[in-house]
């Protein structure tokens, strides 16, 4: 049971190109309690990425520095770059009593998990189906050839992991889907 006092903490999870960034930004935009979790990443910024708004993106010794240093919730290593949630963006966060998004994978939400303290509200959301994936990631040409095969072969391995989630979306269309996050959101605000 999630408390009311707390704030909510909603990790979305999905196959990569399912949607999940979209939605987390239009939660965004129609609730301003909800702040998203800016994660930190090894991975090199692409074209329209600001740093310290879509990630902190920070070098290979920077990342190992803050892990020695205990720095963060949870991290994982995701097609061969590291992200992570450290503890004092989200401790800025929860100072204002504002609740949490985060947008991170099912290794990040397994993690999340073990802090009993978190007011968790985990939601895996669902492509309609894998050739559907495929399509979304040819058409917004962010990767290359290579990365969309390889993030293809994750999605096998990604679908696994929805049984430990508290609920699962199938984003078909983007403002049904969000509907039905919005749902989730007030019955556990
Ligand atoms: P992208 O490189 O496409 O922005 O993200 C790749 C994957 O990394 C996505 O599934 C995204 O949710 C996940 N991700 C982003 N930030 C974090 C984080 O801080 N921790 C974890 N575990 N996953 C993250």
């Amino acid at each position: 049971m999630n408390n009311p006092n707390k704030p909510l903490m909603l990790v979305l999870s999905s196959p990569s190109g399912a949607g999940k960034t979209t939605l987390s930004k239009k939660i965004q935009q129609s609730d301003s309690s909800f702040e998203i979790s800016v994660s930190h990443t090894t991975r090199k910024p692409r074209a329209n990425e600001v740093d310290g708004l879509d990630y902190h993106f920070v070098n290979k010794k920077k990342f190992e520095s803050l892990l020695k240093d205990n720095a963060f919730y949870e991290h994982a290593e995701i097609f061969g770059n590291y992200y992570g949630t450290s503890k004092s963006s989200i401790n800025k966060i929860t100072q204002k009593k504002h609740n949490v998004l985060f947008d991170i994978d099912w290794q990040g939400s397994e993690q999340l998990s073990k802090f009993k303290e978190l007011n968790l509200v985990k939601v895996f959301i669902l492509p309609p189906s894998k050739e559907e994936l495929e399509k979304r990631l040819i058409a917004r040409n962010q990767d290359d050839k290579e990365a969309i095969k390889r993030r293809m072969l994750a999605y096998s391995k990604d679908v696994v992991h929805q049984k430990d989630y508290d609920y699962v979306l199938i984003n078909d269309d983007v403002e049904d889907c969000f509907k039905k996050l919005k749902k989730i959101i007030s019955s556990h605000l």
